[in-house]
């Protein structure tokens, strides 16, 4: 039974958290001198908060209640950077077969609109789990400054089209795009990988390079935060490159799909259905992302 104020307390807490580390990381980031011997790698740097770091930790001053606690655009360490972020299918597409099943471009040939997704032994649908961990990781990066623009606006509707899923990053220049799914693979394998677009002539030149970039990221940050595995009944140390996906072939920004973990094996599962769990693992995305963004 749980108690929402003490629900809301922990999740402040979490942010504040999450808030933190992207500080440090990105005060490593800036003082970071070029070209300065061996000490340039970011990530090597010591974790101490510097003086400066007070500007983007300290917003309880003057703040009024209320859950919406976000910086405005622009404001912290990912100030002028826009995220996609594409919860996968829609909670209403099961009822639309029609409209789900027509072909839309996919890049050097059609596919369908968009599929229902895995659901997990327990009946939890992958659509409410992508839509569920997109909010979070939302929260996370507009907290950091971020503008974040989902690709559907609830976990009721239809589609979008997975054409139209990769509209929106190319329309709004996203500097990151990211697909949330979770797997419906065999119950015996477990574990979760990132998809990367290879290469597709004409389409995806641009995007391979950033985008192993961004899965590289992603890849580090949830392998250690969220207790999931590499999978390890496809892709090869948690990455898979693919040519045959109409959301990353019509990409033409940074793209990747996050599979967050087998919705049929009953070890994954368990963690994905559990909220606190979700909240870590939003966490160690937003840093994944974050990581990326601030690279540049
Ligand atoms: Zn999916």
């Amino acid at each position: 039974m749980p108690d929402s104020a003490t629900a809301g307390l922990r999740s402040r807490n979490t942010r504040a958290l999450a808030l933190l580390s992207l500080a440090v990381l990105w005060t490593a980031a800036c003082s970071s001198p070029v070209g300065d011997g061996p000490g340039t790698d970011p990530t090597a740097a010591p974790p101490l908060p510097g003086p400066e770091d007070g500007s983007n930790t300290s917003g309880e001053d003057g703040e009024t209640s209320g859950d919406d606690e976000a910086a405005p655009p622009g404001d912290g360490p990912l100030g002028d950077r826009v995220v996609v972020i594409d919860p996968g299918h829609n909670g209403g597409n099961a009822a639309a077969p029609s409209e789900i099943n027509s072909l839309v471009p996919a890049g050097h040939g059609e596919k369908a609109c968009d599929t229902v997704g895995a659901e997990s032994a327990n009946g939890y649908a992958e659509h409410e789990f992508n839509w569920e961990l997109s909010l979070l990781v939302q929260e996370r990066l507009e907290a950091d400054g971020a503008t974040v623009i989902l690709t559907r606006e609830d976990n009721e509707g239809v589609g979008p089209c997975i054409d139209e899923r990769a509209e929106i990053g190319n329309e709004n220049e996203a500097d990151a795009a990211l697909s949330i799914h979770a797997d419906g693979g065999p119950e015996s394998g477990r574990g979760f990988h990132v998809i990367t677009p290879g290469e597709v002539p004409d389409l995806t030149e641009e995007i391979v390079e950033p985008s192993a970039l961004l899965a590289e990221d992603i890849r580090r940050e949830y392998l250690e935060g969220s207790d999931i595995p590499y999978a390890d009944y496809l892709a090869e140390d948690g990455l898979d490159e693919r040519t045959d996906l109409g959301g990353l072939n019509l990409s033409t920004v940074p793209k990747v799909f996050l599979e967050a973990g087998n919705m049929r094996n009953p070890e994954d599962a368990e963690l994905m259905e559990d909220p606190e769990w979700r909240e870590r693992a939003a966490d160690s995305i937003a840093r994944g992302v974050a990581t990326y963004l601030l690279r540049n």
